[in-house]
This record gives structure tokens, sequence and C-alpha cells, in this order.
């Protein structure tokens, strides 16, 4: 890795050499009922859009390389027979401006699933592949708890990482685009008082960290209380919604729906995010539901997520972002579940 500085004013410039390929990046979308204001990732058009200094997104950027709904393969009945079109999309360039460092771990993995699992899925390695990433940092949010995780920085995953010094920007490098990017404004090599700053900032985050999960031996714990009757409670408290799904970074499950035009001269086949929360997740052809009742599928996703995936890949697959508590309208977090069931 390469560690550049740069003034601050200079990153309207970075933007604007960037700005020749679409920008998605961290906006403002209104304020909640406390008159907060509610950011999301979207198309960033103009400079004075981007607002870094968000706490947390609604959504992740997910949608942007793991769209809700997806085109899968159409067909159309031409000289007595069907004939199958894929397309996997020439996808134009794409920035994703400001990620935090738990988004940039989610996509490194959905990258293990998607890209380098079993059946890699090529309509999101098309996306990944155009994608310039500009990580941001972050101010630690009450709900926060990627450092719990192991997420609260990133180390691959991203072409350049910009941590605010006051004054200056301190750019971690990891690509050469980024690099030469960074030779068209007026940037220069840090010293090492800079470097000293960048890591008592580092240090001082740390501390800011009040959400915890105590993941020591997890896999074990969740194993050994598969029945504990605390997974009932939340299941009767969970309203099977799917919202926490929707909201999840890391969150990539989905079902398959076919359609035929009604003359029979067109077929699709299209993809929906789905959610293992929703009632008819594990239904199969006949009728019957695998988890029908709602704790069986909230635990579910949470063996997915600190189970399942561990096993597989010897890390969960949540970053402790705390969206999916944020939204939950029956106020069902991450720290207190897992708690609850150590407990
Ligand atoms: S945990 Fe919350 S957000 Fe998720 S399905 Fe249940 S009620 Fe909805
Ligand atoms: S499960 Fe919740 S906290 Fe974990 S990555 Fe998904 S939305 Fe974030």
């Amino acid at each position: 890795m390469l560690f550049k500085v740069f003034p601050a004013s200079e990153l309207m410039r970075l933007f604007e050499l960037l700005a020749k390929d679409k920008i998605v990046g961290p906006v403002k979308k209104g304020e909640d009922q406390h008159g907060q204001p509610l950011y999301d990732f979207d198309v960033v058009h103009e400079f004075a859009q981007l607002h870094l200094d968000y706490g947390q997104t609604i959504h992740s950027a997910k949608n942007w390389f793991l769209p809700y709904r997806e085109d899968l393969c159409t067909f159309t009945f031409e000289a007595r027979d069907w004939h199958k079109e894929v397309d996997y999309g020439a996808y134009a360039p794409l920035v994703l401006f400001g990620l935090h460092a738990c988004d940039i771990n989610a996509l490194n993995k959905l990258d293990k699933v998607l890209l380098e699992g079993r059946y890699p899925n090529p309509f999101y390695g098309e996306k990944r592949e155009n994608m310039f990433i500009v990580g941001h940092s972050c101010s630690p949010q009450p709900f926060c708890f990627c450092k719990s995780m192991g997420t609260d920085s990133a180390i691959r995953g991203f072409d350049l990482f910009l941590t605010r010094m006051d004054e200056l920007y301190f750019a971690e490098i990891l690509s050469s685009r980024a690099f030469h990017l960074l030779e068209q404004i007026d940037c220069r090599d840090p010293d090492s008082s800079e470097h000293r700053r960048f890591m008592d900032l580092m240090a001082e985050r740390e501390t800011r960290f009040v959400a915890h999960v105590d993941t020591s031996d997890l896999t074990k714990i969740l194993d050994l209380e598969f029945q504990a009757p605390v997974w009932q409670e939340w299941g009767q408290k969970c309203l099977s919604c799917g919202t926490c799904a929707q909201v999840c970074p890391t969150c990539y499950c989905y079902g398959v729906a076919e359609q035929v035009d009604m003359d029979f001269t067109r077929a699709s086949k299209e993809k929906q995010l789905y959610s293992c929360n929703l009632l008819d997740f594990a239904s199969v052809a006949g009728g019957h539901n695998f988890r029908p009742e709602s704790h069986t599928r909230l635990k579910y996703r949470y063996y997915h997520k600190h189970r399942g995936f561990v096993e597989a890949f010897e890390e969960a697959l949540c970053v402790g972002c705390g969206r999916c508590g944020q939204a939950c309208l029956a106020h069902i977090t991450v720290p207190e579940v897992i708690a609850s069931v150590r407990a």
C-alpha cells in the first residue's frame, strides 16, 4: 500500500477527475422525525451533493452491484421455437465514492460468494469489474459494532481510501489507477509527523465505539443454543417484514420468478433479492414450508451469518454496520440478540 497526502481543498478536483464516469455516493435524502439528516447512496451529479460527513446511509451501496430486480434471461418465440437470450450487461464504469470501511468489507465478503465461490455470478462479476472505489473514514455511530466484527478498517477492496486530518486528506492507495489519479492533483508523500497524526487519529477513533458484540466462541454457542427459548422470544417480536435483509450490505439471498406473456411470444426469468425472514422463503413445491414460524426464520438468518458462513469462510457474514437494527420496526438488533443467546 502507498500513502499520500493532499490539501482538503483538492478533493473537489479529485471528484471532477472521476466525474467522467457515473459517481454514486452518500447524498442527503431528507430528515427523520427528530430533524436529523437521512442519507443514502445515489448518483452524485455535482460535488456539493456529496455528504462525506454522513453517519450511516439507510441502505448500503449493495443495490448498485446487486440490484433488487434483475433480468437473468429473456425468451422469444420465433420460427416455432423458443430462443433464449442472456445479457450480462455491458455495464458502464461506476465510481463508488465515500464508502465506509464496513461497506468495503461487505463487498469483500460478497466477492467470496459471488465471484470466488463454486457458482460465480456473472452479472455481479461484470459490475464489479468496472468499479472504482473511494473509501472514506467514518465517525463511529452509537449503533455500529464493526469493531467487534473486525471490519472497522479496510486493507483491501478499494482503490483509494481517504481519511480527513483537518486541513489534509491522508490517502491510502491500492491501485495504479488511483495512484495516477492522484498525480493529477496537488499531492505529496506524507512526512513522519503525518504518519503519526494518522495513527493517533485511528487510535482515538477506536475509543469511540460504544456498541459491542462478543464473538468469542460464538459458533459453538450457537450450536449449543439452537433450541434455546430465547429464539422464540425474538421470533414473537419479529414482523417477518424482511427489511433487515433489504438494508443489509451482505444479504444476497434471492428468488427467481418466471413470467410468460399472455400471447406466448415472450417470457423472462427475473431474479429478485429476497429475505430469509419472509414467510414463504423456505416454501417448496407442494406447499410445504420448512420454516413456517417466524422464530425459525429469524434464527436461520443469524445462523447463516454467524455460524454457517464462519464455517465456510472463517469470517462472519455481518460487518456490524447496525443498519438492520436501525431499520427494524420491532427494534431487534444484532448486539441484543447475540447477547441474549450468550446469556
Ligand atoms: S428482524 Fe425486524 S426488520 Fe427483520 S424481518 Fe423481523 S421485524 Fe422485519
Ligand atoms: S446483519 Fe445488520 S449489522 Fe450485520 S451487516 Fe447486515 S445490516 Fe449490518
